[in-house]
């Protein structure tokens, strides 16, 4: 596969790629087809088949395709490939709030997100040279978030505890719930937003 982020400067075309991550059952799958088709699936079948869903996003006048990937189940074997991660200039961070081992695992997929993103990033330094393509250094848009917030009585993480580890890791942090749709499109839009903002200050 190409490079999953085009950005043609005169044909205003703009792809993103942008990741979920976050353990098993948080809800990634939930939130990506809240997200593209507006659907909810209470079956906790683990996600098969679809890699990713492109969806159009208009910011500021620009139609924008944000290609969103989820797992396909690979982060129940804490074997998520590093190809899953290449080319992305995007991070949903995911983790359920009344779950807190889902919570305490945030900084292993973050390690895991700046470690993989290390390598791919050294690799594309030396197999795209000196010639300068503008996304060799983009800088990753990374959002925490806390789903099922339709669950306050279960909860097991509060509002505060999340606020603290975006704040801590320089992360934009949400509460959402997929079963309701709170939130779910305002997380996508601002993570879509950063990564616009990131790549018109290149190109400017
Ligand atoms: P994934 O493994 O992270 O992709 O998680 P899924 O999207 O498959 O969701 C796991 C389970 O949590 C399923 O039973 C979903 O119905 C449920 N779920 C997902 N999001 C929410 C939510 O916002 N609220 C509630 N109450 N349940 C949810
Ligand atoms: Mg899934």
């Amino acid at each position: 596969m190409g490079r999953e982020q085009e950005v043609e400067a005169g044909g205003e075309e703009y792809l993103f790629k942008i990741v979920l991550i976050g353990d098993s059952a948080v809800g990634k799958s939930n939130l990506l087809s809240r997200f593209a088709r507006n659907e909810f699936d209470s079956n906790s079948k683990a996600t098969i088949g679809v890699e990713f869903q492109t969806q159009v996003v208009d910011i500021d006048g620009k139609e924008i395709k944000a290609q969103i990937w989820d797992t396909a189940g690979q982060e129940r074997f804490r074997a998520v490939t590093s190809a899953y991660y290449r080319g992305a200039v995007g991070a949903l961070i995911v983790y359920d709030i009344t779950r807190r081992t889902s919570f305490d695992s945030v900084k292993r997929w973050l390690d895991e997100l700046s470690g993989k993103f290390l390598s791919i990033l050294l690799s594309f330094f030396f197999d795209c040279g000196f010639d300068g393509r503008a996304h060799c250094d983009t800088a990753v848009a990374r959002m925490l978030v806390g789903n099922k917030c339709d669950l306050e009585n279960i909860r097991e993480v509060s509002v505060e505890e999340g606020k603290n580890l975006a704040e801590e890791e320089s992360l934009f942090f949400m509460e959402t719930s997929a079963l309701d749709s709170t939130n779910v499109q305002t997380a996508f839009e601002v993570v879509i937003r950063e990564i616009y903002n990131n790549v018109s200050k290149k190109i400017l």
